[in-house]
């Protein structure tokens, strides 16, 4: 079927059950519309994904993704875990609604240090890796001392690499 609201075409999850098919809802990937009300994000942030609160996406078709999890994919085809979190919020928040941002985990202060964009190309394809991981750890544990620490090993790692890039043998 398409959608009613923007006319794409829309898709349903189906399992087999072994005495049949069964189908989730009808689903809209480019608008958000759903066929649930429950699950529609075309108006804005889902009653769905507004109540599984942070870490997983909501699909159209009433399917539950962690991000998380996405991230880690992503890193095998090297996408960077940044890239993920920039899409899921766009796609979570059509509306641009800044204070609604219930998927991108609570990012640590300690993030910043991981920044590698405006490094030279030669470190940056060293940096980009730790800021991956770090990234990744964000989104799969909730913040805390412990997960401060790890950033703070991870950071260790990073400059000695960075280090390692500048002076090989050193
Ligand atoms: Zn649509």
């Amino acid at each position: 079927m398409n959608c009613p609201k923007c006319e794409s075409e829309c898709d349903r999850d189906e399992a087999d059950v072994g005495v049949g098919v069964i189908h989730g809802p009808w689903g809209c990937w480019s608008c958000g519309w759903s066929e649930d009300s429950r699950y529609d994000s075309s108006a804005g942030t889902s009653e769905a994904q507004r109540e599984s609160g942070d870490g997983r996406y909501i699909d159209p078709c009433g399917g539950s993704t962690s991000i998380g999890r996405l991230v880690q994919s992503a890193g095998w085809f090297g996408i960077p875990a940044g890239s993920v979190h920039e899409v899921f919020k766009e796609s979570i928040m059509p509306s641009g609604n800044a204070s609604d941002v219930l998927l991108v985990p609570q990012e640590d202060r300690m993030m910043k240090w991981f920044a590698y964009e405006h490094l030279p190309e030669h470190l940056k394809v060293v940096s980009v890796k730790f800021y991956e991981v770090a990234a990744s750890l964000c989104a799969i544990l909730e913040s805390g001392p412990e997960r401060t620490v790890a950033l703070r090993k991870l950071l260790e790692a990073k400059d000695a690499a960075v280090r390692s890039r500048l002076h090989p043998g050193g």
